[in-house]
């Protein structure tokens, strides 16, 4: 395969990853990094960032090196990227010195595009002799958090990154990717890699398909086994926070006649490595681990994460859940909470050994970051609001209160007609000549006797202690009358609350409002799940099952995870199209030029043995 100058983005898109658009944020960080400039980006897990960094690295001449921090992360996107037709290694501590010593010299030799890199193996003597006389055009570095620590996961071997990037010749490109999303670590991973003047983008941290729920049950085994009833043959991780945990759980599954594997780190590396990869192969169908597996699994088609016990911070819990529906079918991640999880992570914080401290005093800092992160995670496990919002606020987005498809929405939520408050606080901000911001419009309305309050004389007004609403329902409604332009909010240092284009419609135009409202605090011990069936798209199941068969047969041929041939959703697009010629199969999402030329005929064939067998109809149900 040759590559063609004048190929653009998209058309490499296409050729290679067989996908026909760029995802939000994906083109512009490539454009970006095609025209020399840093790029940061922020995206959630399964958003997409390593074509972010690799179809660049197939337009630029040389190579790039991706530093990342772990081992089977490297193998399964160098196994991607080599099925794909695009010509990567890696190096880490999984070879020997004859393996690493064959792969820098084919790397000198300009054989790769990319080269994956642990970053304790950075400034070794070889690999930096290699990187200086090599022309590197970017230096990726994935996950970057890990070099902050303000961060969930900081790695002082990532400290060692910007002086590699300084010793060589000529500075490449940096592009740096991260699914944590805090202020204080996005500012802190572009000063400590200097980056020059970087293009940051942060898409969404919302992954729409998953369904998050939070149960207190007195049984927590119990209800895994209700929330497991209709999930067969469905692949799933159960997340414990312990190694004795992840022993009891997988062995009462299994009892109870689950296909269940275990992982944690107290096992042996062949065991660990067979029981990945059960799971990764299908042969499995859950996996209860410690947060030890997965950092490096990107399976596309896990459909549910279980946590057994509360992790230690929002970022964990997000980064685990977020593993689930990354084929970007629905997805449901559950936590199942109880009093004694906080107690457990507060005793890790202060007595764990997986961390190293500079000094006393960064230890005291730094535990004491751990245990707010680990409050922000138990107030998670205990709001009666919106799941969503909570965790979307948390990477600092401004989530609407009600999204519809977690555990609190559907049970905690109720459709009440607010038109009566409305008017209330319309003419509320009326009176107050519109120049006051939410707290104290939301006093005024309240009654509060606030000094302030005194001073203006907002306690005369007629408006004042109108309104008999909890400050939190008020701080609601007033969010979602700005949302929906009843109210403004101006933009300044310090906003006003206004009156909104459509505020007139509501104080004399009669127009009623309604919202969904969190029902008033009562909480729920184990919350039957209330949620809607996912619904399967309309392809015919038995088709998918023989694609399914044929992946799994061609994955075991060469040695790799069945989603390395193609994800779930290629196969599901493969049902919908039933492509009959080479050319319709290219149509098909995830098929690239390689990949047409190495299992198009034999795809094609299964299709067209289906289609004969079942009625020669392209319309199939
Ligand atoms: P991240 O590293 O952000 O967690 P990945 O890079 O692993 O996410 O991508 C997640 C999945 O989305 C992969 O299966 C990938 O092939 C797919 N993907 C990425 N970009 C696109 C795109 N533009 N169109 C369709 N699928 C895409
Ligand atoms: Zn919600």
């Amino acid at each position: 395969m040759t590559m063609s100058a004048a190929m653009t983005p998209l058309e490499t898109l296409k050729q290679y990853f067989g996908y026909d658009n760029f995802r939000s944020g994906q083109q512009m960080l490539i454009d970006d990094i095609l025209a020399g400039k840093d790029v940061l980006g922020i995206m959630p897990t399964g958003a997409g960032k390593s074509i972010c960094f690799q179809i660049p690295s197939l337009m630029m001449d040389g190579c790039s090196i991706v530093v990342s921090p772990l081992i089977s992360l490297m193998k399964d996107q160098v196994n991607s990227l080599t099925q794909s037709g695009i010509p990567a290694a890696f190096i880490n501590s999984s070879l020997n010195e004859r393996q690493i010593y064959k792969a820098l010299q084919n790397a000198r030799d300009g054989a790769y595009k990319l080269i994956y890199a642990a970053p304790e193996r950075l400034l070794e003597p070889n690999f930096l002799s290699f990187a200086k006389s090599a022309g590197i055009s970017m230096l990726t570095i994935d996950e970057a958090h890990c070099i902050s620590q303000w961060g969930q996961d900081f790695r002082p071997s990532y400290a060692q990154i910007p002086e590699f990037a300084a010793s060589l010749p000529r500075r490449p490109v940096i592009s740096a990717f991260t699914a944590t999303a805090t202020r204080l670590v996005r500012d802190d991973i572009a000063d400590l890699l200097k980056l020059n003047d970087p293009t940051v983008l942060v898409t969404g941290f919302d992954r729409q398909n998953l369904y998050f729920e939070v149960q207190k049950p007195k049984d927590k085994y119990s209800a895994l086994i209700t929330f497991l009833k209709d999930k067969k043959e469905r692949s799933g991780i159960v997340y414990c926070g312990t190694r004795a945990a992840v022993e009891e759980v997988c062995e009462k599954l299994k009892s109870d006649g689950y296909n269940a594997s275990r992982y944690h780190a107290g096992l042996s590396d062949i065991e660990r490595r067979e029981n990945q990869d059960d799971f990764l192969y299908d042969r499995a169908q859950i996996m209860t681990a410690t947060n030890a597996f997965g950092m490096g699994i990107d399976k596309s088609n896990v459909s549910f994460v279980v946590h057994y016990n509360m992790p230690k911070d929002i970022e964990s819990y997000y980064q685990e859940a977020g593993r689930a529906g990354r084929d970007g079918e629905s997805a449901d991640c559950l936590l199942l909470y109880s009093g004694q999880d906080v107690h457990t992570n507060r005793w890790l914080i202060e007595n764990g050994r997986d961390k190293e401290y500079q000094d006393k005093e960064t230890e005291i800092l730094l535990k004491e970051r751990e245990h707010k992160r680990l409050r922000e995670m138990t107030f998670y496990c205990t709001t009666n609001n919106c799941l969503r919002e909570y965790v979307l606020k948390y990477f600092g987005e401004k989530p609407s209160n009600f999204c519809g498809n977690c555990g609190s929405c559907n049970t905690n939520f109720e459709t009440t007609d607010i038109t009566v408050d409305t008017q209330k606080i319309l003419s509320c901000v009326s009176r107050m000549n519109e120049r006051y911001g939410l707290n104290m419009v939301i006093d005024v309305l309240r009654g509060s006797k606030g000094g302030k309050i005194l001073r203006f004389g907002l306690d005369k007004l007629s408006t004042y202690g109108i309104s008999e609403k909890s400050e939190r329902q008020l701080r609601d409604i007033i969010n979602q009358l700005i949302l929906a332009g009843y109210l403004l909010k101006t933009d300044d240092e310090y906003p006003v609350i206004k009156l909104g284009e459509h505020a007139n419609r509501v104080l004399r135009g009669g127009e009623t409002v309604q919202m969904k409202l969190a029902k008033e605090k009562e909480v729920k011990e184990s919350p039957k799940s209330t949620k809607k069936q996912t619904v399967m798209k309309p392809v015919s199941r038995e088709l998918f099952a023989v694609l399914r068969e044929l992946r799994l047969t061609i994955a075991n041929e060469q040695g790799v995870p069945a989603f390395v041939i193609f994800p779930d959703s290629t196969l599901t697009d493969m049902c919908m199209k039933t492509p009959v010629t080479e050319e319709d199969f290219l149509n098909v999402s995830g098929v690239g030029i390689v990949k047409l030329e190495r299992y198009g005929k034999r795809f094609l064939s299964a299709i067209a043995e289906f289609l004969q067998n079942n009625g020669d109809t392209k319309t199939i149900k």
